[in-house]
């Protein structure tokens, strides 16, 4: 077990590079990160020094919940004690009460589960499940998307420098602008077998789909027998001000994954859920898309206490009314910082800091880690930075943080006028 209270920080990194990814660890360093966790509650993580940081990352949008919900803890610890891993074998009751639920609180006719472990699990076993229901190929997707890097869902993501490298990927995706309607119209046919979407693109830079756009697409498959993906993985689970975002558009598809938060930020849990249509062709065939460790008692035990603490916390509330507050707050700072604010835009808690740089977001980025607060850019959109903290946050944290944002941005316009001169 590691010993916590002999952490050596030095060794610690001196490990990293040796063991881990060294360029991994400049990248950390530049940006202040290369200190090492130690604990985390609520929207606090604090490091070997004691420091305490006010999570606007939230894991990459993991942590809805917050870090170590207690009523999450408890499902889980209680699952432990009783049972971790199943046989896989009998019919595991955590993983059945799950699917029930997500049956429950997902729109439209959402239905059926398959559970994996990752949000690009899910988006191989929608892409998989997609073929297997209407035998097509065809796979449209989004510019600036971002599904995941397996190769399938990396084939529908749209940024060269991580493509590149793995060329080719697989055939028959095609990259079509999103928002644009005329293009999904013209996009989708008879060969079509999917269309994959991020209702708010998350690593793209957090934008919402225009008003319409979503329908549109749900026309367009409907016509054509094609089948709709929508891509939840950061955007579900309440983040943006629903239980779902697509059910700001009111929307649903036929298949939707979900992971990220759907562990209630205590386990890594990943998830298909689609409509009974889909799945025909998958219960004639169970075993043709499997995961061992899919499904399994304690990831299915955080995902349900999460699921239920979404609902009686009602957390989509609290992103909705939060989030108002934290763009109302970012607006005022984009006029006052016009040279280094090119937009601020979202969806509840689900928040984009456009930068005019991918230099300026770097040093923005350390200034609010020396200032106590962790944010990150967006994957496929390095000017972009995304706050994504818990739903569980109150005004006195948004006020604080956009306190500390505006401290980080008059910092970071002294040192650009300084290089400049
Ligand atoms: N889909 C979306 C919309 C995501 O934002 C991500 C990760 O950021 C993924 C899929 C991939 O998830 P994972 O990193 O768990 O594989």
């Amino acid at each position: 077990m590691f010993d916590y209270d002999n952490l050596d920080v030095s060794e610690l990194r001196r490990k990293f590079k040796a063991h881990v990814n060294e360029g991994l660890f400049s990248l950390i360093a530049f940006m202040g990160l290369d200190e090492a966790e130690v604990e985390a509650s609520g929207w606090i993580v604090r490091d070997a020094k004691g420091r305490e940081f006010i999570d606007c990352l939230g894991g990459y949008g993991v942590f809805n919940f917050g870090h170590s919900h207690p009523k999450i803890v408890s499902a889980v610890e209680a699952q432990l004690k009783r049972q971790p891993l199943s046989s896989k074998l009998l019919i595991s009751p955590p993983m059945v009460a799950l699917a029930e639920k997500l049956a429950e609180i997902t729109p439209g006719s959402l239905e059926k589960c398959f559970f994996c472990n990752s949000g690009t699990e899910a988006v191989e076993a929608a892409l998989k499940l997609a073929r297997l229901s209407n035998g097509r190929k065809r796979i449209i997707f989004a510019s600036r998307a971002f599904h995941g890097k397996t190769l399938g869902s990396l084939s529908a993501s749209d940024r060269d420098r991580h493509r590149a490298p793995f060329d080719p990927l697989l055939g028959k995706f095609e990259v079509v602008p999103f928002g644009d309607e005329d293009a999904m119209r013209a996009a989708v046919d008879g060969e079509t077998c999917a269309v994959i979407l991020e209702p708010v693109q998350g690593e793209g830079g957090i934008f919402p789909a225009p008003d319409g756009y979503l329908a549109c697409a749900r026309e367009a498959c409907d016509e054509y027998g094609a089948m709709l993906i929508f891509d939840e993985v950061q955007s579900g689970m309440g983040r943006t001000g629903t239980n779902f975002a697509c059910e700001y558009d009111g929307v649903s598809p036929d298949l939707m994954c979900l992971a990220k938060a759907l562990g209630g930020g205590v386990m890594p849990i990943g998830a298909v859920i689609g409509t009974p249509e889909v799945w025909k062709a998958f219960e004639e065939n169970p075993l043709i898309h499997t995961s061992t460790f899919g499904g399994n008692p304690l990831a299915c035990a955080a995902a349900l206490a999460a699921c239920e603490v979404l609902v009686d916390e009602r957390l989509a509330e609290n992103a909705r009314m939060r989030g108002a507050e934290f763009l109302a707050g970012l607006e005022k700072l984009k006029r006052e910082f016009p040279t280094l604010v090119r937009d601020v835009r979202g969806r509840g808690l689900m928040i984009g800091i456009d930068l005019k740089s991918s230099d300026i977001a770097e040093l923005f980025i350390a200034m609010m880690v020396e200032l106590g607060v962790f944010v990150a850019f967006a994957l496929n959109k390095p000017d972009i930075i995304r706050i994504e903290p818990p739903l569980t946050i109150t005004t006195e944290v948004v006020d604080e943080v956009l306190a500390r944002i505006k401290t980080a941005l008059g910092h970071v316009a002294e040192v650009m006028k300084q290089l400049e001169e």
